[in-house]
């Protein structure tokens, strides 16, 4: 690779945005340098653990059923996020997010319809045959067949920007350190939820608690430099996407199959075996997203899902095996809590079950009475034995603090005014849509979108 070979467009990063940006900038005619700080095998970011993107769609597609309109899709946005979101943005993406698969499958990214489980997504969200990992694989596939060059185990370490415009890279590979000259830039290199140091900054101490679901490598580098040196910033930094995880799952990267989906189907404790939440608030997909933070809130950061064997088979299981035990008592003892409070917790909570007709599909009216926080939906009593339990830590998924961005992915400078040669793509920038909250398959959508202007914009910049 002949690194003082000036490229027309640096990437920096290595996952969805960053790949998506680099083979439009190539197909653009541009020269394209990906500079991903991940070694080879673990390429491709958060986006190696994802399942599928949120798609705009006026009638049924191969993968995709009914139709999923925009008014819908922003009107599903405006309630998860309260309304903290970029209208103008949001819906540009939205509407873009129309023509995304046939783009994803011309550059060799497959599809399949939805499986069965308790994300109800088959109307709203495609699917990737072979998850994020093939999806990557495809991208990188397609960037080494077109020319794109790719430096893995490279970290941005800083830019230089002046005047709204970035004139060099640096980068350290193998513990040598070097300045890569830039004609355009695309940022896509993630949030900073693999930071350990930040995320304690933020939260304080109870980020030691915090399991990250996704990649060691996102480590804010970039985001805090574009910061640091005038690109205007937007968003709350303790917002996240967190969702509650098994707390036997490893530090980093534990990915999908960690979580724990079965809470609409039981109760949640603490560790005084007390609920401290509505387990049957809303439909799963609307509500996943804020277990995290919920048990994030909770003595020691921990908590437990209580099931029993009615709830057996209908949720898709974590990849570890729940405690089991015959009665609520023994199923006490084998997680630590003290038995007499979750026998006390758990009769209560049977007294207050309301009898009503069990449908896990709708918002059924199985509900609590008298019985405070209340179980809204989907509340049976525990009473078939054999009793099970997961243990939960908050598992953050990714953060919100980001770049200001345009509709052309243009970064913002702290006047206002667009940096000349600096587009941003992906999570790095998600914050602009997403204020708070989260829409299930949004992260790629969003990424996939912005990933493609920013290529376009960058090679048009050089090239003309
Ligand atoms: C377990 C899990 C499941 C998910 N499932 C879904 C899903 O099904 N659908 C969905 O829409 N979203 C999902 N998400 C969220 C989704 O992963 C993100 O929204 C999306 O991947 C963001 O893409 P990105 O390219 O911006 O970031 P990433 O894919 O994270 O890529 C960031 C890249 O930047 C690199 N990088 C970081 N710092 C530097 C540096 N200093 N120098 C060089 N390179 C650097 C990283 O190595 C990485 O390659 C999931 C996330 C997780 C963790």
């Amino acid at each position: 690779m002949d690194l003082s070979r000036p490229y027309d467009v640096l990437v920096l990063g290595g996952g969805n945005a960053a790949l998506t940006a680099a083979i439009t900038a190539r197909r653009a005619g541009a020269s394209v340098l990906v500079l991903e700080c991940a070694r080879k095998d673990f390429r491709g970011g958060n986006s190696r653990h994802t399942r599928n993107l949120r798609c705009m769609h006026e009638s049924p597609t191969d993968v995709l059923t009914e139709a999923y309109p925009e008014e819908e899709y922003w009107q599903d946005l405006v309630r998860v996020t309260g309304g903290k979101t970029h209208e103008q943005l949001a819906r540009m993406t939205i509407r873009q997010s129309a023509d995304c698969r046939t783009w994803m499958v011309q550059h060799g990214v497959r599809f399949q319809p939805s499986l069965r489980g308790t994300l109800h997504l088959s109307r709203t969200n495609a699917f990737f045959l072979g998850g994020g990992k093939a999806l990557m694989n495809a991208y990188y596939r397609t960037a080494e067949a077109l020319g794109i060059e790719v430096m893995y185990d490279t970290e941005v370490r800083d830019l230089t920007l002046q005047d709204g415009r970035v004139s060099s890279v640096t980068v350290v590979q193998d513990g040598v350190t070097r300045a890569l000259r830039a004609k355009a830039v695309v940022a896509a290199a993630g949030g900073f939820e693999s930071n350990l140091g930040w995320l304690k900054e933020v939260w304080g101490e109870v980020a030691d608690n915090f399991l990250v679901r996704g990649t060691p490598y996102n480590m804010g580098r970039v985001l805090r430099v574009l910061i640091d040196k005038g690109v205007k910033p937007v968003g709350d930094p303790t917002q996240c996407h967190a969702v509650a995880c098994d707390a036997r799952a490893p530090r980093f990267d534990g990915g999908i199959i960690t979580r724990v989906d079965a809470i609409s189907l039981g109760i949640v404790v603490n560790k005084h075996a007390e609920r401290f939440y509505d387990e049957g608030e809303d439909f799963w997909p609307k509500r996943y997203a804020i277990w995290g933070r919920l048990v994030a809130g909770q003595p020691e950061q921990m908590a437990f899902v209580i099931i029993d064997a009615k709830a057996m088979g209908s949720f898709v299981p974590p990849v570890y095996p729940p405690h089991q035990a015959p009665s609520v008592r023994e199923l006490a003892q084998a997680i630590n809590l003290d038995p007499a409070a979750l026998e006390r917790t758990v009769t209560a909570f049977n007294r207050a079950v309301r009898p009503g007709t069990f449908n896990h599909a709708i918002l059924d009216d199985c509900t609590t009475v008298n019985l405070t926080p209340v179980k809204s939906h989907w509340a049976r009593p525990l009473d078939a034995p054999p009793f099970f339990a997961y243990p939960l830590r908050p598992g953050i998924t990714f953060t919100y603090l980001a770049v200001v961005v345009n509709e052309r992915a243009q970064v913002l400078m702290q006047d206002e005014k667009p940096a000349g040669n600096l587009f941003a793509a992906g999570e790095i920038m998600a914050g602009n849509i997403l204020g708070k909250g989260y829409l299930a398959g949004i992260g790629m959508t969003i990424g996939t979108v912005f990933g493609r202007i920013a290529g376009q914009e960058a090679a048009r910049h050089v090239i003309g």
